[in-house]
């Protein structure tokens, strides 16, 4: 068995230094536990945000294995609740194998490829619906802007909101992005937040002005786009991947000027507020699936061994669509 735990808690870029690949033991269940073999691991860029500090979950400490959503198949169960060959999906650590409690395990239905189950229909499209649906309220014919639209909530945000007879509008880093976002992803427009001309871009691809602005990037994106948006408007605030991988953190500086004067509502939420709307939220990802409104964007990195790269790649913007990490085969 190998694990990859936090070597050194990072200061400003998160770089390999950062983790350390280790031997440990086969753990054995007890009572009410299961052995699981872990096939795939999800790469988030809140993976990041726990080394900063408690947030909705404790913080990491250097020393801990690092934490994880994981899919693995039940090897051994000690629990009357799971047997051996059962697919189940849990919070755990990055290694090969671990032992959880059975109380902590969901679950899930057997349908191939089990990655749809970590991308459009897991973490990264409920987030998208239970943002964009349950927080922004979306009406047709409004213009919905969203950041690291080229990633994977942002992805489902924009496909989400087109279904739901927006105009979209995707902001994401470099022409090729965008030029993907536009073509694979049927947004309207999308603008390259590296470009110094972000502000006039975002003019430009935006003449009504914006009413929901979903932000999954915070700092100066943010400020900028609280310049366009409506009278009335909504801000998601889903994230702030520009502020986790660095220790000089930049506010907007419009707060709280541009909300008084446009009179916005900016909210905040946690994926798992909304979990007695899973099922709507599932129901409708596989209709727009099944009619191809929704396109499913995934990038599976091959190995245990690779996890720290895959989470350095992230939050560099090398991945498309939900990463995540192959351990085993499903
Ligand atoms: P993504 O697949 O969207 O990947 C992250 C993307 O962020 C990168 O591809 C990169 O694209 C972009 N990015 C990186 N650094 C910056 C920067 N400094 N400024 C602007 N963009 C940047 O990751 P996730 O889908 O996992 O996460 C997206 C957001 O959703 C995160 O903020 C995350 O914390 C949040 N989230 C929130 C949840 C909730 O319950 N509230 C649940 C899950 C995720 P580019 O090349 O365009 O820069």
């Amino acid at each position: 068995n190998r694990q990859i735990a936090v070597a050194e808690l990072p200061t400003g870029t998160l770089t390999e230094a950062n983790f350390a690949l280790e031997k440990a033991i086969m753990p054995t269940p007890k009572d009410n536990e299961v052995l699981l073999r872990t096939i795939l691991m999800s790469i988030d860029a809140a993976n990041r945000s726990w080394m900063q500090g408690a947030t909705y979950r404790a913080a990491v400490k250097a020393g801990d294995a690092m934490p994880t959503y994981s899919i693995c198949e039940v090897v051994e169960s000690k629990s009357d609740r799971f047997s051996a060959g059962d697919i189940v999906a849990t919070e755990s650590v990055w290694a090969d194998y671990v032992v959880c409690p059975a109380r902590q395990l969901q679950k899930l239905p057997d349908m191939a490829p089990l990655s749809n189950l970590m991308s459009v229909y897991g973490i990264a499209g409920k987030t998208a619906f239970h943002g964009l649906v349950g927080v922004g309220k979306p009406i047709a014919g409004e213009t919905v802007l969203v950041s690291a639209a080229a990633g994977s909530v942002g992805g489902y945000v924009g496909q989400i909101a087109k279904a739901l007879g927006c105009r979209v509008v995707g902001i994401a880093g470099g022409p090729d992005k965008c030029a993907s976002v536009v073509q694979d992803l049927g947004f309207d427009a999308c603008v390259d937040y590296q470009d110094p001309g972000l502000f006039k871009a975002l003019k430009a691809a935006c003449p009504n002005g914006v009413d929901i602005y979903f932000d999954n990037v915070g700092g100066k994106v943010l400020e900028t786009a609280l310049f366009h948006m409506n009278e009335r408007g909504r801000v998601v605030c889903c994230g702030a991947i520009s502020q986790y991988d660095t220790n000089n953190a930049t506010g907007p500086r419009n707060l709280p000027g541009l909300v008084v004067v446009k009179r916005l509502r900016m909210e905040g939420f946690i994926v798992m507020d909304f979990a007695d709307q899973d099922a709507t939220a599932l129901r409708a990802l596989k209709h727009w699936v099944s009619t191809g409104q929704i396109k499913v964007q995934e990038d599976i990195v091959e190995g245990l061994e690779n996890a720290p790269s895959a989470l350095i790649g992230l939050l560099a913007g090398r991945n498309r669509g939900k990463l995540m990490v192959r351990v085993s085969a499903d």
